[in-house]
């Protein structure tokens, strides 16, 4: 099949969280399983950054934006590992600046416009280049629209006569040049990444969109008098998913759906919730440049301490291998519960003398709090205020157990890394967490699926209760503790499985009439 990427972030090139990674890891592993994959985003200053050749196509091409005729030139590289081509919008006054959203935390007052000249870009350049796209596979708010012009726009001849009509059929081939054969069997997907990000703009962006104002209604493009891109996708796209099961459960209710709920639940049917991988390369324990000792299933409890020492004493811990060693990796973000985390960790130094490795950075007060917490316990807890891939890695291979105790989460890939160093997550149930951790229970420890431990209720009291089960079987369930490491890294969370399920996917809505 042919399966076009559209996103606006894909690993090395762009980057500012899991979308990046999902974007380029999914798209080589479907080329891997024989499928023809192109991956389009913007040319963002940063791409230049990732060290990987880029060419141009000499191909330049002018698309409506409101009025205006915007000029855009498409360059061309390889995603790394892979042959997958990536081709990139380039319009620099769009998209060479600081950062690809915002910067210092100021998002960009055209941020509709830029995007709105990506997703049209896509088409045009996909005209141009020949790709002969089946699938369209567009990522969160940024390209919500792409799912719509394929429905609008490029439908059924319409896509002429409303081009001709708006912006004049010299800049556009005849009908009969460019036949929508093409567009007519294009099928999309809307993958939702994070519900919370949703890009809404002022209904007079509406006019930019080149779409008829007939669909700036509660059922389509509008929320409460705005404009909503990714309630565009979603109402738009012939198939919706999101990163794993539960969080597509989640989302059609209340408490997750961020005002989206009922639009989702009524494109329910539509909506499948398929889990993201890992790239098992880059976290492979047996590989690992950056652990003080590499191991695998055969030598991981005589390897994985000499990972705690060598974490305990670069943190200026107290090497003590007896010690629970507790820690996080994370954003810090209302989203990830660390507040919850902060509260818990005096009662555990306290009475059990627990050891905890805090990386990250983010929300000014939760880095003001864990930093209090080092300096208030010198020999217990370590804050590393920064972010540092390399040092993730060690935390990872160092630590006892790993706190996950985020009020949502779409999937998570932490608990993922964890399982596969054989270090026990400890989650709340939601999202992905629930969908990839078996929480220790005396029933799942006897049978063997214990992989990590389940914090129900997103309070400092239950993480509470959960951590102190936690460090009862670390304590004194040695047995049984050394079993769940084994099952938790035994876990295959390869992409290929995933890729697999999206490939399933993109050939059921190819039968859609
Ligand atoms: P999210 O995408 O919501 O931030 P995920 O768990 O899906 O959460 O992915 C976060 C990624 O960012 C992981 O690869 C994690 O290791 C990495 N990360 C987060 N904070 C840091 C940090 N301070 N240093 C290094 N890596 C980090």
């Amino acid at each position: 099949m042919n399966i076009v990427f559209v996103s606006s972030e894909a690993a090395p090139f762009a980057k500012t969280g899991g979308l990046a990674d999902v974007c380029s890891a999914l798209p080589a592993t479907l080329q891997q399983l024989g499928h023809q994959v192109s991956v389009f985003l913007p040319a963002y200053r940063q791409i230049y950054d990732a060290g990987i050749p880029i060419e141009t196509t000499g191909m330049g091409y002018c698309v409506p934006v409101g009025t205006r005729e915007v000029w855009g030139e498409i360059l061309k590289s390889t995603l790394p590992g892979s042959e997958v081509p990536v081709y990139f919008v380039r319009h620099d006054r769009y998209f060479f600046r600081e950062g690809l959203y915002n910067s210092n935390g100021v998002d960009y007052q055209d941020n509709c416009e830029r995007f709105i000249f990506f997703c049209r870009s896509v088409f045009r350049a996909i005209e141009l280049l020949n790709i002969p796209v089946e699938i369209l596979h567009a990522n969160d708010w940024q390209t919500g629209l792409v799912p719509a012009y394929l429905a609008t726009l490029y439908q059924n001849g319409r896509a002429l006569g409303n081009r001709t009509e708006l912006f004049g059929a010299e800049l556009y081939p005849p009908q009969e040049a460019q036949p929508n054969r093409f567009w007519n069997k294009v099928r999309s997907v809307f993958t939702i990444h994070n519900m919370r990000h949703q890009g809404r703009f002022m209904q007079q962006e509406m006019e930019l969109t080149g779409i008829d104002w007939k669909y700036f209604t509660f059922d389509k493009m509008e929320f409460y008098g705005q404009l909503n891109l990714l309630k565009t996708g979603i109402t738009f796209a012939d198939a919706i998913t999101t990163v794993s099961p539960e969080y597509a459960k989640e989302i059609q209710t209340d408490d997750f759906g961020e005002s989206l709920q009922g639009v989702l639940r009524y494109r329910s049917e539509a909506i499948s919730g398929i889990l993201n991988g890992i790239d098992t390369a880059e976290w492979n324990p047996e590989t690992d440049p950056a652990l003080a000792a590499a191991y695998n299933t055969e030598t991981v409890f005589e390897k994985k301490p000499l990972n705690k020492a060598a974490l305990q004493r670069e943190c200026g811990l107290p090497e003590s291998a007896d010690t629970p060693l507790l820690g996080v990796v994370s954003r810090f973000d209302w989203q990830k519960g660390l507040d919850l985390v902060a509260d818990v960790i005096p009662h555990f130094v306290e009475s059990r003398g627990a050891q905890f490795v805090i990386l990250g950075t983010g929300d000014p007060e939760l880095e003001r709090r864990f930093t209090e917490l080092a300096a208030r316990y010198p020999n217990n807890v370590a804050a590393l205020i920064k972010f540092n891939s390399a040092l993730s890695h060690q935390v990872e291979a160092g630590l006892d157990i790993f706190l996950m105790p985020s009020r949502y989460e779409p999937c998570g890939l932490n608990q993922m890394y964890s399982q596969r160093y054989g270090t026990l997550p400890l989650v709340r149930h939601t999202g992905g967490l629930a969908d990839t951790v078996v929480g220790a229970s005396d029933e799942t420890i006897a049978n063997r699926t214990a992989n990590g431990f389940m914090s129900h209720w997103g309070t400092s009291d239950d993480l509470q209760k959960t951590v102190d089960w936690a460090i009862h079987c670390y304590d004194h369930r040695k047995e049984d503790w050394r079993q769940m490491i084994l099952t938790a890294m035994k876990i295959d969370h390869s992409w290929r499985k995933s890729a697999g399920l999206y490939a399933d996917l993109y050939e059921r809505i190819q039968m859609l009439g």
